[in-house]
C-alpha cells in the first residue's frame, strides 16, 4: 500500500460528491470534526473510490470505521451537553433554594424582632397609669393617717408618715 500521491481520481468517481482522499486524511490524523464536516456520515462504501485509487488505499473500510467513530463521538459530545444542561439545572435549582432559604430565615428573624418589640412594649407601664396608682396610694396613706392621728396611734402614724414620705421621693 502507498501513501496517497493526491493525484485526486478518487473525487470525481464518488457518487455522493464527497473528497475521498480529504476525509482519508483526516481520519489519518484523527480529526473526527473535519471528517464529520466534509460529509463522511454520508458515504456509502460503494468502493467507487477505492477502485480508482493507484495507491490501493483502503479507503472504504478506513471510511466505515471513521462512521462508527464519527457516531460515537457525536454521542459522547451530545451526553457531554446534556450532563452540562442538567448540572446548570441543579444549579439554578440550588441557588433557587438557598434564596428561598435565605428569604425564609430573614423573614423569621423580622418576626421574632417584632415579637419581641411587642413585648416589651407590653411589659412597659404607661405612664399615666403609675402616676394614678401613685396617686390612690397616696390618697390611701394619707385617709389612714387622718384615722390613726384620731384615734391617737402615734407609732402607726410615724410609719404612715414614713410611707408616705417614701412614696414621695420614688415618685
Ligand atoms: S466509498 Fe464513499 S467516499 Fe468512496 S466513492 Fe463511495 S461514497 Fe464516495
Ligand atoms: S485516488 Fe488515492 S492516491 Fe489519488 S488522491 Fe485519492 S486517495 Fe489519494
Amino acid at each position: 500500500m502507498m501513501p496517497c500521491i493526491h493525484c485526486g481520481a478518487c473525487v470525481p468517481v464518488c457518487p455522493k460528491g464527497l473528497w475521498p482522499n480529504q476525509l482519508y486524511e483526516a481520519l489519518a490524523q484523527g480529526d473526527l470534526a473535519r471528517a464529520d464536516a466534509l460529509g463522511l456520515a454520508r458515504c456509502g462504501a460503494c468502493r467507487a473510490c477505492q477502485d480508482h485509487c493507484p495507491s490501493a488505499l483502503p479507503l472504504t473500510a478506513r471510511f466505515r470505521e471513521g462512521q462508527g467513530q464519527v457516531l460515537r463521538w457525536t454521542e459522547a459530545k451530545a451526553r457531554a451537553a446534556e450532563d452540562a444542561r442538567q448540572a446548570g439545572e441543579r444549579y439554578e435549582a440550588r441557588e433557587a433554594r438557598l434564596q428561598a432559604a435565605e428569604a425564609e430565615a430573614l423573614e423569621a428573624k423580622r418576626q421574632r424582632r417584632a415579637e419581641a418589640q411587642r413585648r416589651a412594649e407590653a411589659r412597659r407601664p404607661a405612664k399615666g397609669g403609675t402616676d394614678a396608682r401613685r396617686d390612690a396610694q397616696r390618697a390611701a396613706l394619707q385617709r389612714a393617717m387622718e384615722k390613726a392621728q384620731a384615734e391617737g396611734r402615734e407609732d402607726d402614724l410615724a410609719r404612715l408618715t414614713a410611707a408616705l414620705t417614701a412614696l414621695g421621693d420614688a415618685s
